[in-house]
């Protein structure tokens, strides 16, 4: 295996091409878990400012604790799937009770954490306490399979493989690098072989890509994307929007989420965003929660 030379090669153009990012200036590690939170399925450039003020209206968990779930709710506009929300300010409430309001050090402790994950506990660590750690999602997932390995990976190989490669010492900037071809260069469609740094020691590429392209089904990469369009989530951000601007009362429900025709699908909906805590039925109407 090329291992070495694979990770002189992406560590060089890591350092060349990275951008200058707020979450990678700070090594807090409750700042990069609200970044981690806030990238999983929003953009970088529609995170920028929400991050900024989200930090400066909650610096610490102890203060994302103490406010109330609709004011963090609040402060995720624009970011979408609000659920995130609801987690960080239960797992802020985690962190009050049982640790000392500080975010946990341990993979073990933060998989405790509602809404973290093996990616978002991992790059905790990574990313903050700069332990060495794989940091596995759909992009560096990508890599893996295409560049290292040339097939598809299960699972536990996939997060074996990705602890095994981090070079000693160097979690932080390695992972960073490997996100960031997985995200620009080696992407799910065409990958831009052809400005790849590494292109001279991908298994893949030096097989002649042949089809099926290992990344396909391999562990940790996406299936395809589900249309918003159309789609319940587009029902409940709807519905969110609109509760930011007062309750909504019950009958009103359907106009609000854009079904008028179909208030049974609205009230499906609904009823869902008040079992995951990121609404309420108070007085026939539907209101953030206190
Ligand atoms: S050579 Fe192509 S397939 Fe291989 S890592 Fe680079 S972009 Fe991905």
């Amino acid at each position: 295996m090329q291992h070495t030379t694979i990770r002189e090669a992406l560590s060089r153009w890591g350092e060349e091409t990275r951008r200058d990012l707020p979450w990678r200036r700070t090594r807090d590690p409750w700042a990069v878990l609200v970044s981690e939170l806030m990238l999983q399925q929003t953009q970088v450039a529609r995170v920028l400012p929400r991050y900024r003020s989200f930090l400066e209206r909650f610096p610490t968990p102890t203060m994302c604790a103490a406010a109330s779930v609709g004011d963090v709710v609040a402060m995720w506009d624009g970011l979408g799937y609000n659920r995130r929300a609801v987690h960080l300010h239960r797992a802020a409430t985690v962190m009050v009770l049982e640790h000392g309001g500080e975010v946990p050090d341990t993979l073990g402790a933060l998989l405790a954490l509602p809404g973290v994950g093996p990616y978002t506990g991992r790059a905790v660590l990574a990313f903050a306490l700069e332990e060495d750690h794989g940091v596995l999602d759909t992009n560096a997932a990508r890599f893996l399979a295409r560049a290292v390995a040339g097939r598809s990976l299960a699972p536990r190989e996939a997060q074996e493989l990705a602890d095994r490669l981090v070079p000693a010492g160097d979690a932080w900037a390695w992972n960073q690098s490997v996100l960031d071809l997985g995200a620009t260069i080696c992407v799910k469609r065409r990958p831009r072989c052809a400005e790849c740094p590494i292109a001279e020691e991908c298994a893949w590429n030096l097989a002649g890509r042949p089809e099926p392209d290992p990344a396909a089904g391999s562990a940790g990469t996406s299936g395809p994307q589900s249309r918003f369009e159309g789609s319940d989530r587009q029902g409940r951000g709807r519905l969110v929007q609109a509760l930011r601007t007062g309750p909504i009362p019950v009958a009103r429900v359907a106009d609000a989420a854009g079904w008028p025709e179909d208030p049974d699908r609205a009230r499906r909906v609904a009823d869902g965003l008040v079992g995951d805590g990121l609404a309420e039925y108070v007085d026939g109407a539907l209101v953030l929660p206190a």
